[in-house]
């Protein structure tokens, strides 16, 4: 090769670099397609539970919009200042807990044994952590809990009294299970303790009314998380996990991908592994956040009878909230825009 080609060749080359350090070379698509960080470009969506809402409660309706609203509010407050997704979540989420509103912290519904035991869990969908807390019982905020897990621990989940021992570990205060009475979940409990005195459980029709919380957020860094807090189903065994507190079932964040936080009867969350399907399909298969929402829940789910909703987030700001029961409390908001909430589908 003769030194005017090389020269040629090296210069042609040098070029073809310049251009691929320009344009992010391979994954220029990729960098395309991620959303231009900008402030006031945030988005939060929140759940109240799916199930059989019942149009005629005006009341219970009314409290739960007016909870919903607030835990907004706190989390448009974060995201809005330029805060973290992470943040958002988890401050939205304990509003949540605080209101008694939900079955979440002061709402949760009763285990058989009449105390409530509390799940949740947060994701980070930057880094993929991950905390969680399983059947605690004297824990006012279990989504912080899980935050601690996540942060101060090498583990994801901790359960029951050793979940509480880390709580206490950390300085947090354990509550007596008074803290969580709660009359509204009470007078439900007892009367479904009196119908299975007459009558075996099996014979009694399944509870399908749930009122979990969860919450997925894209801060203006272009960082998604998410998170979900609950009393779990009402009535359940003492010692039941529900999928609220499993990564990939009730949980799950992925820059990647997407992120969600689900809500219906666990136990097809968990088989399913609804949340990490639902971002799986996304960067896999690059289906579109509604359309792999939508299979997951409104056909997946439905054709096993797997009652439920999930909302999810992508870090276009893209939001699916499909749901195959009557209602589901959801609520969203972008940017400094205003909240809006719906139940029932238009
Ligand atoms: N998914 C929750 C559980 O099974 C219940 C709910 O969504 O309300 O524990």
């Amino acid at each position: 090769m003769n030194i005017r080609r090389a020269a040629l060749i090296s210069g042609l080359l040098f070029l073809l670099a310049a251009a691929a350090a320009a344009t992010g070379g391979l994954h220029a698509d990729a960098v395309a397609a991620a959303p231009a960080p900008q402030a006031g470009n945030f988005v939060l969506v929140m759940h109240g539970g799916a199930g059989n809402y019942d149009p005629k409660a005006t009341e219970q309706l009314e409290a739960r919009r007016a909870a919903i609203t607030r835990a907004m509010e706190a989390g448009r407050a974060i995201l809005a200042g330029g805060g973290k997704s992470l943040d958002a979540v988890e401050a939205a989420l304990r509003v949540m807990e605080d209101s008694g509103a939900f079955d979440a912290g002061r709402g949760a519904y009763y285990t058989r044994d009449g105390v409530p035991e509390l799940d949740a869990s947060i994701m980070d969908g930057r880094t993929l952590a991950a905390g969680a807390v399983a059947s605690v019982r004297h824990i006012a905020n279990p989504i912080s809990l899980a935050r601690m897990v996540m942060e101060r621990t090498r583990h994801v989940l901790l359960v029951g009294p050793g979940a509480e021992e880390f709580a206490r570990a950390q300085g947090v205060e354990l509550v007596a299970p008074y803290y969580f009475f709660n009359e509204r979940e009470w007078k439900r409990f007892q009367d479904r303790r009196a119908r299975e005195a007459q009558k075996p459980a099996s014979a009694l029709p399944e509870e399908k009314f749930f009122g979990t919380t969860g919450a997925v957020a894209l801060d203006q860094a272009g960082n998604l998380a998410a998170g979900t807090t609950t009393g779990g189903t009402s009535y359940k065994m003492p010692g039941r996990v529900g999928d609220s507190p499993l990564i990939g079932a009730g949980t799950y964040a992925n820059n990647e991908s997407c992120a969600v936080s689900g809500t219906g009867e666990g136990e097809f969350f968990i088989r399913n592994v609804v949340a990490a399907d639902i971002c799986e399909r996304v960067k896999y298969l690059h289906v579109p956040l509604d359309q792999a929402a939508n299979e997951v829940v409104m056909k997946e789910l439905k054709e096993q009878h797997g009652d439920g909703g999930v909302i999810a987030l992508d870090r276009q700001g893209r939001v699916a909230t499909p749901f195959n029961t009557s209602g589901m409390m959801h609520a969203v908001l972008r940017g400094n825009g205003q909240i809006t909430i719906e139940v029932f589908k238009p």
